[in-house]
């Protein structure tokens, strides 16, 4: 084991596995990178689109929320998470103690699937380059995975959302703390799980926090 797994371990991380990726878009800057996914045909889904979603909010923001992929009305008015699971999805970032402009919000895809069916596989690969530059240009303290197909491609895996919640994860190279919580469209059609959503934006919260002021310790690991 390399010391850099024992630190995971004694902090409790989970390190991300490198995988093989197709290289990012020679993107420099903000600008560029919504030009290229804006002219992007690289799956059939530019066929279908409206328009691009590419992203939203602050960006340098500490906390980044990622989500699946543009709805009916996200493909309609260009902005991610504007729908039904739009409007959950602000009160959770309200639970956080935070307003929508103060987080940025971007999508595994950057154009609606027809019918809103899963991101097919290789819709995925060919569109997460676009959003590994985003996160690399926000930079963020934390990464919030909503639901199965975000937090799957983040951590590369294929396990279940379940036992993903709760632990801290780490992603990417450069190893931003990333927690997995359950997808606002899920929780309306289930409300049951809301419960237990609202305690992971609780701990993403204190975690957060902890990230800002320089106090973050294996003593963040979740506790409640
Ligand atoms: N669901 C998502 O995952 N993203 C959106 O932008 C809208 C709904």
């Amino acid at each position: 084991m390399t010391a850099l797994h024992e630190y995971y371990q004694a902090l409790e991380l989970i390190p991300w596995e490198q995988r093989l990726q197709i290289p990012a878009p020679p993107s420099t800057d903000w600008q560029h990178l919504k030009q290229c996914v804006q002219a992007c045909t690289a799956c059939s889904l530019h066929q279908t689109r409206t328009q691009t979603v590419f992203g939203v909010g602050n960006t340098q923001a500490d906390l980044m929320i990622i989500g699946e992929a543009p709805g009916f009305y996200e493909d309609k008015q260009g902005e991610p998470f504007v729908g039904r699971a739009g409007q959950l999805l602000t009160s959770m970032i309200r639970a956080i103690g935070l307003e929508r402009n103060q987080v940025y919000i971007a999508n595994i895809l950057k154009c609606r699937p027809p019918e809103n069916r899963d991101p097919l596989p290789d819709e995925v690969s060919k569109c997460t380059p676009f959003l590994n530059q985003q996160i690399e240009l926000v930079q963020p303290k934390l990464l919030l995975a909503v639901g199965r197909i975000a937090s799957h491609y983040l951590l590369n895996t294929k396990s279940s959302l379940e036992s993903l919640r709760n632990k801290l994860h780490t992603y990417g190279t450069i190893n931003i703390p990333l927690i997995v919580t359950f997808h606002p469209a899920y929780l309306l059609r289930n409300p049951a799980d809301k419960k237990k959503a609202w305690m992971d934006l609780i701990w993403t919260q204190r975690t957060l926090r902890e990230l800002t002021h320089g106090s973050f310790s294996s003593t963040s690991n979740r506790t409640l």
